[in-house]
């Protein structure tokens, strides 16, 4: 099955009980044993597993061409879960610019566990040579990155990565499935914030892992942690999580295509000192970008002339688009990531990030050029 098939079928089918053609909501949190102890349909209690849980976790595995997935309560939650897999003394390898959750993980909560860890410019392979050791045991990988849309080769570095015996995570929320492909390109492990793009409205909260094969041992070790310290979504936000990902690939190749345009037109004008877009020839890695991806995504950021006070009061000048966090709605969405993100931020005061959504790609230009005069 191709893409746009597995996103509208994997793990719907009509209710057995009832014909029921969209899946019911199974709030209980325990289910039945037969006689012989075992149980109908594998589900035991709500943590451990349930159906609607199963259900999005299948979906998942196939959208990434993975063999097996687990839910979280948060993109955050996934994370977690790939560190408590870790023990004191392991060493991990981060990109500079990631998720500022994802580092301040690593650097706040393990730091307590005495995990080690480097962030580093992972834009150039030579610096994961460099910065890679024997306590190496998970190299995670943001690609596009987080604000300042900088691309890694994943392979190139899934290959040092397997040379020296580590893992690698691949945090595709950016680029989700259907235009990026982790586990191809030597991955073991997808992480999503399926917050983003897979839920695709804004309304629902998530994370995943999804591994190569089921029996990953890096990935056993995660779903270990899902089902004894409980961090799971509830059954009612992986069917909301579920129902988003039907239109998920249809979404990001229109959001993908109105981003092109918002770049283009950004680029080309004169209150707009940079655009960081892998879609523009002027991107550091255009080409690396071009081979791993399908396209370039509907994630940018605009540095504006005139420092901090410009870019954020040609945000208060902004008609249709909302200045918010997040992104991968259906709304266009822009953020001054400087403030949001606090002391130790990577972000340039003039810089803003934009989630391109699904609206006439004419009026969030036009919306733009308004507030920019
Ligand atoms: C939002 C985000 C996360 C964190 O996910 P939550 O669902 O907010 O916990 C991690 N990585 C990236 C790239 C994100 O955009």
């Amino acid at each position: 099955m191709r893409l746009e098939t597995i996103a509208v079928h994997a793990g719907h089918a009509p209710d057995p009980a009832t014909g029921a053609v969209t899946p019911p909501i199974h709030l209980s949190t325990t289910f039945e044993r037969e006689p012989d102890l075992s149980f109908r349909g594998g589900s035991i209690y709500s943590r451990y597993a349930n159906p609607n849980r199963q259900a999005l976790e299948a979906c998942l595995a196939q959208l990434e061409g993975g063999g097996a997935a687990a839910c979280f309560a948060s993109g955050s939650a996934a994370t977690t879960a790939v560190f408590q897999s870790l023990g004191p003394g392991d060493h991990v390898l981060l990109p500079r610019d990631a998720y500022y959750g994802s580092i301040k993980i690593v650097r706040d909560v393990f730091g307590h566990w005495n995990l080690r860890y480097s962030a580093i410019d992972m834009s150039d392979v030579a610096n994961v040579e460099r910065a890679i050791t024997k306590q190496t045991k998970v190299v995670w990988i943001e690609t596009p990155s987080n604000p300042l849309v900088r691309v890694v080769d994943i392979a190139a570095v899934a290959k040092v990565a397997r040379q020296a015996g580590a893992w690698v995570v691949v945090d595709n929320t950016w680029a989700t499935p259907v235009l990026q492909r982790p586990l191809e390109l030597g991955a073991d492990i997808v992480m999503h914030s399926t917050t983003k793009y897979l839920g695709g409205h804004s309304d629902v909260l998530g994370g995943a892992l999804v591994a190569r094969e089921e029996g990953h041992a890096l990935f056993a070790r995660t779903r270990a942690v899902q089902a004894s310290a409980g961090a799971v979504p509830s059954p009612f936000e992986c069917w909301l999580t579920h129902r988003g990902i039907r239109t998920l690939p249809t979404r990001v190749r229109a959001q993908t295509e109105n981003a092109k345009q918002v770049a283009e037109f950004l680029a080309a004008h004169k209150k707009v000192e940079v655009v960081h877009y892998p879609g523009l020839k002027s991107h550091h890695a255009y080409d690396v970008a071009k081979r791993q991806m399908s396209g370039p995504g509907a994630m940018l950021s605009l540095q504006v002339r005139g420092g901090k006070d410009a870019a954020v009061g040609m945000t208060n000048k902004l008609k249709i688009i909302t200045r918010a966090t997040s992104l991968g709605g259906t709304e266009t969405l822009i953020e001054h990531r400087q403030s949001v993100e606090g002391p130790d931020t990577l972000a340039p005061e003039n810089l803003l990030r934009v989630s391109v959504g699904l609206e006439h790609a004419d009026d969030i230009i036009e919306d733009l050029d308004q507030a920019l005069r």
